[in-house]
């Protein structure tokens, strides 16, 4: 067929439109296509955004997703010894200390500040229970007042960095400290030699704002056996766990809503505690026995006793609890295996974190201050078995409930109770030689001794 001069102009109109079509039609998609990726931001995923956010976060890297976690929900480490390293290093002088960067100190050898204001940034540490604690030789002495200088401290140092620290005492407080971009500060006294075995003590340290109380450290009070007691051979004192006066102080405790700590307890005192306490305990620093068979770890049975009991095991990073090899620090997998033992057999509502930072002089490789709290959420994540909701229950959601479901069982509490009254039995304290330095007109048959 012999195309006519105007059927030849049609086509080339119908051709070039194509042609215009076809490029414009390429461009189009190849815009759409390098635009994709950048639609793809990074929204921190809140309580509200749950499934929606698992789609969005899939796509970004496992550190970006923590990063975004740890912005929106607060990490609440259960055991730091800040204070602790600022007494010892500083005698508690902190006017001419760098709170920001305390790495440069090595004073008189010891070991270097594993915190500090960068390093708590760094990490994205939400809120903190600092360890107020005094050496053990307090105690039947100064012990009280010793723990009193510990807790002026830490009100000294929130007070001189008002826009990095803000004093907390309740789960709302953690979280309006956490909205305002604050280090939520909680108190815990480890331990219990700092009441000198007298409630008006315990009543009014609780008025200071101590929040959690470890029952014993390394030693025995007069109403409580600390976990050496369990050492193979140990001839130690022993009150054969809590003793009458020890099951008042955790009542005492739960009427207050002060959290019980059993870091560092022995076992017969981790048994009587959880068949007494009216409310969650926790442990705040302590790590799995089963992978480690060191007395200041939980034991399988106990696991599961905090479990029915609705507590918290905040798994500790000291090199010695995680690889029970005392030439052998450990590393970030080695926590991790804790902390999946706990969650496996205690719940995933039962465990949570407590590093022990500036409480141990060394620490498992990669998470050697309080600013590597990510890398471990990284790797935890990296292994797959960690939800983004998972995540948020073990940084501090399990924490915040525990302290809850404490300040409710008060409440409840004292509408019924009145504050407990009754005196160590004196023998109790005979045991331990702790009434050389006591005046002991308290007790009626004694007021000439
Ligand atoms: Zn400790």
């Amino acid at each position: 067929m012999v195309l006519t001069k105007k059927q030849w102009i049609l086509i080339g109109s119908v051709a070039s439109v194509l042609v215009v079509a076809i490029v414009v039609g390429v461009t189009v998609g190849v815009v759409v296509g390098r635009k994709k990726p950048e639609q793809q931001t990074i929204e921190p995923p809140t309580t509200e955004q749950t499934t929606t956010e698992q789609t969005t976060t899939e796509q970004t890297t496992i550190e970006q997703r923590v990063h975004a976690i740890l912005a929106e929900h607060p990490l609440i480490d259960g055991h730091n010894d800040w204070a602790w390293a600022i007494r010892r290093d500083f005698r508690n002088n902190i006017t001419n200390v760098d709170l920001y960067d305390m790495t440069k100190y090595h004073v008189n050898n010891s070991t270097p500040f594993q915190t500090d204001i960068n390093r708590l940034r760094k990490g994205q540490v939400g809120g903190q229970f600092w360890s107020i604690y005094t050496r053990c030789t307090h105690q039947g002495k100064d012990a009280t007042v010793s723990f009193m200088e510990q807790i002026d401290l830490m009100n000294r140092l929130i007070a001189k960095e008002p826009d990095v620290f803000q004093m907390a005492t309740t789960a709302d407080e953690v979280r309006q400290a956490f909205q305002a971009k604050k280090i939520a500060s909680l108190f815990g006294i480890e331990s219990g030699q700092a009441i000198e075995s007298t409630f008006s003590a315990l009543r009014l340290f609780y008025q200071l704002g101590v929040r959690y109380m470890t029952l014993t450290h390394n030693c025995n009070t007069p109403w409580a056996d600390q976990h050496m007691v369990d050492r193979p051979g140990s001839t130690l004192v022993k009150n054969n766990g809590l003793t009458e006066f020890g099951k008042k102080i955790i009542i005492e405790m739960n009427r207050l809503g002060m959290l019980v700590d059993l870091a560092h307890v022995s076992k017969k005192t981790m048994l009587d505690v959880l068949s007494v306490s009216k409310s969650p305990i926790i442990f705040s620093h302590s790590s799995a026995y089963a992978l480690c068979n060191q007395t200041r770890n939980v034991q399988d049975d106990v696991l599961r006793l905090v479990k029915d009991n609705r507590g918290i095991v905040m798994v500790a990073f000291t090199p010695i609890f995680i690889t029970c090899d005392s030439n052998y620090l450990g590393n970030i997998s080695g926590v991790a295996a804790h902390i999946n033992h706990v969650r496996n057999v205690a719940g995933i509502d039962s465990v949570g974190l407590g590093g022990d930072y500036d409480g141990i002089d060394e620490t498992p490789v990669g998470l050697e201050d309080v600013s590597t709290y990510p890398k471990l959420i990284e790797y935890l994540i990296s292994q797959g078995n960690w939800t983004d909701n998972d995540i948020i229950k073990l940084i501090g959601g399990n924490l915040l409930r525990v302290m809850e479901e404490n300040e409710k069982n008060a409440r409840e509490l004292q509408e019924t109770m009145q504050p407990l009254e009754d005196m160590i039995p004196l023998e109790d304290l005979r045991k331990y030689n702790f009434t050389e330095c006591r005046y002991l007109d308290m007790y009626p048959s004694t007021t000439t001794t």
